[in-house]
């Protein structure tokens, strides 16, 4: 077991370490808004690369556009996204995520995403299948709102260094993350652009590449940045802390 630290959090540290070892993660990898709300639908449960192979699908049948989705035939719809397994309950979902957006909205998502954070957290959520982390991947990566995307690899890491317990919930988790990572100042904020040979960080597109508020922007890429420690040192089962550039903030 690890010790729970005090909440002297030192998670701006954590940003800076993590930045300067692998720089721009670019992620969300999308050329659109819709396709970045497709992708959170698609991406639950299942791996990145099972949710290319359902958006490169519908991108080839012009479907990704929440119009399209609304009207096109359910069945239609689960064939294309099958590669991401689940798709009888993910093609449902999209289609009713597609109905709120036509009937809250008239299909708009800019009259959508100009609604208040956290009025719209409230509607997101209210919709079938979508949980905190989907929620919030919505308003950060397709929206531009301020929220921090919790994820499994945050919970266990912060867990690991003992800066959170394994029973903080995920909005205290979500706020802890965004009172450290807002309050970085211009003095010590990471220099934009920084490009490292990274193994996993995708292209930029349309969607990484948009203009973002300081905040929002390091919200993004923190998460992006947890994310690559997860996969390539934060394993479940047994952490590889060697060259992990988080290895110097472990506690003793
Ligand atoms: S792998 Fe990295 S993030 Fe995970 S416990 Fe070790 S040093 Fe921390």
């Amino acid at each position: 077991m690890y010790p729970v630290r005090p909440p002297d959090f030192e998670l701006r540290a954590y940003y800076a370490a993590l930045y300067d070892a692998w720089g721009e993660q670019h992620w969300w990898p999308a050329q659109s808004r819709f396709e970045v709300i497709a992708g959170a639908y698609l991406a639950q449960n299942t791996s990145w690369k099972n949710v290319e192979k359902a958006l490169r699908n519908l991108r080839r049948s012009r479907a990704l556009n929440a119009a399209v989705i609304r009207d096109m035939p359910l069945a239609r719809l689960e064939a294309l996204v099958r590669p991401a397994g689940y798709f009888r309950q993910k093609a449902l979902r999209l289609k009713q995520f597609a109905c709120f957006l036509q009937e809250r909205y008239q299909g708009s998502l800019d009259r959508m995403f100009a609604q208040p954070t956290a009025a719209l957290r409230q509607e997101l959520l209210a919709l079938n299948g979508v949980g905190p982390e989907t929620a919030d991947s919505i308003l950060l990566y397709a929206g531009a709102h301020s929220v921090f995307v919790v994820d499994a690899y945050t919970r266990r890491i912060l867990e690991r260094h003992g800066l959170v317990d394994q029973r903080a919930g995920y909005d205290q988790i979500r706020e802890l993350c965004e009172r450290s990572l807002a309050a970085i100042g211009a003095a010590d904020e990471v220099a934009p652009g920084r490009t490292v040979p990274s193994p996993l960080a995708h292209r930029p597109s349309r969607m990484s590449c948009a203009r973002l508020s300081p905040a929002t922007r390091r919200y993004n890429q923190m998460h992006g940045l947890i994310v690559l420690a997860g996969k390539l040192h934060c394993h479940k089962q047994a952490p590889n802390c060697e060259g992990c550039p988080l290895q110097r903030f472990l506690p003793s």
